[in-house]
């Protein structure tokens, strides 16, 4: 039997507050349990727990180095469903250059101050320059030290959107930009890539902290297992099309609207994502089902390795092909 949640007056009113109904706020924790692993009791009752006992809120400094703030953006969606605004409520932005309101040296001051206390978890989007510090400075000073600075300080660090994890599209550019994979040799980075980041998959790695006071489980290459387990073509609606030999060539053919991407570029047999499921834009589509081939942002290699992006001549797409032909990849059961 379900048992039934039990809401504080507190949080009641706080969701009054921010104009939130029970039932909506009730589905979006059934959603995020859905992914963490628990059940909705478990997870709605941690979270109103969490909300409770959050006297004191964390603090987060957002830096942002070479990059197009697409995931600035992305994190602003976070903001809808307000269900989910209330729980990031709970966190303080003190450091964010693109939507914080102060400037100058009050907003440099906050930094500082904030860098002082220590305890932070810092997010950062974009890549860090390797080939000269002067390809990116920020307030006069390399975005490489504030970098360096911001996380010896912090409490957890987070990587967000392809260019902070793995170097994205910078890595193919003069100033050979480099993710925090390699900016902060060593330290401990959950990395979130996707260009730009699933505003989901932000505020579910948040959550996770905020409701078990832990790191969720990562791959080997620091991404967390509960959105990077499965790769793109596992759950791709063309599927059947690839399995089947039927490859799109002509956009301008009807019949061919439906067929698989690869001939077009697509790596999702390369790409570990939940798009295929989670979509964007509220569940509303995503790239593969807008007709626009994977391009594997979500991988180490992604942009310059994933070239030529709207063909099959690349190097990764030769494998994949080699591996279809001796039958590596598995036929999808219906
Ligand atoms: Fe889908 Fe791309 Fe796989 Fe084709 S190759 S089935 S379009 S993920």
């Amino acid at each position: 039997m379900k048992k039934e949640v039990t809401l504080s007056k507190k949080l009641e009113s706080e969701l009054e507050f921010h104009g939130v109904n029970r039932r909506d706020f009730l589905k979006y924790c059934a959603a995020m349990a859905a992914v963490l692993g628990l059940s909705e009791f478990e997870f709605t009752t941690k979270v109103a727990h969490a909300l409770e006992a959050a006297s004191k809120k964390p603090a987060v400094i957002w830096l942002e180095g070479q990059d197009c703030a697409g995931c600035s953006i992305s994190f602003t969606q976070i903001l809808n469903p307000p269900a989910a605004s209330i729980i990031l409520d709970k966190i303080s932005l003190r450091y964010h250059e693109t939507v914080m309101a102060s400037a100058g040296h009050l907003a440099e001051k906050v930094y500082h101050d904030t860098v002082k206390e220590g305890g932070y978890v810092l997010i950062v989007e974009g890549s860090v320059p390797s080939a000269d510090d002067r390809f990116c400075m920020v307030g006069g000073r390399p975005f490489r030290a504030i970098v360096e600075e911001a996380a010896k300080k912090a409490a957890g660090i987070i990587a967000v959107g392809a260019c902070a994890t793995y170097g994205g599209i910078p890595a193919a550019t003069p100033s050979k930009g480099i993710g925090l994979d390699k900016a902060l040799p060593g330290k401990a980075v959950i990395n979130l890539p996707t260009c730009p980041v699933h505003p989901d998959h932000l505020a579910g790695t948040v959550l996770y902290f905020l409701t078990t006071g832990k790191v969720p489980p990562l791959d080997k290459i620091g991404r967390p297992v509960m959105y990077f387990r499965e790769s793109v073509h596992d759950n791709c609606r063309r599927r059947s099309h690839f399995d089947a030999g039927r490859f799109l060539k002509d956009w301008n053919d009807p019949k061919q609207k439906e067929w698989c991407l690869f001939q077009k570029g697509c790596k999702g047999p390369m790409a570990s994502s939940d798009c295929p499921i989670r979509r964007w834009n509220e569940g509303i589509n995503f790239c593969i089902d807008c007709g626009a081939p994977c391009q594997g942002c979500s991988e180490p290699g992604f942009y310059a390795g994933m070239t030529p992006l709207y063909t099959a001549e690349s190097e990764i797409s030769k494998r994949i092909w080699a591996m279809r032909e001796a039958g590596l990849i598995p036929r999808k059961e219906s």
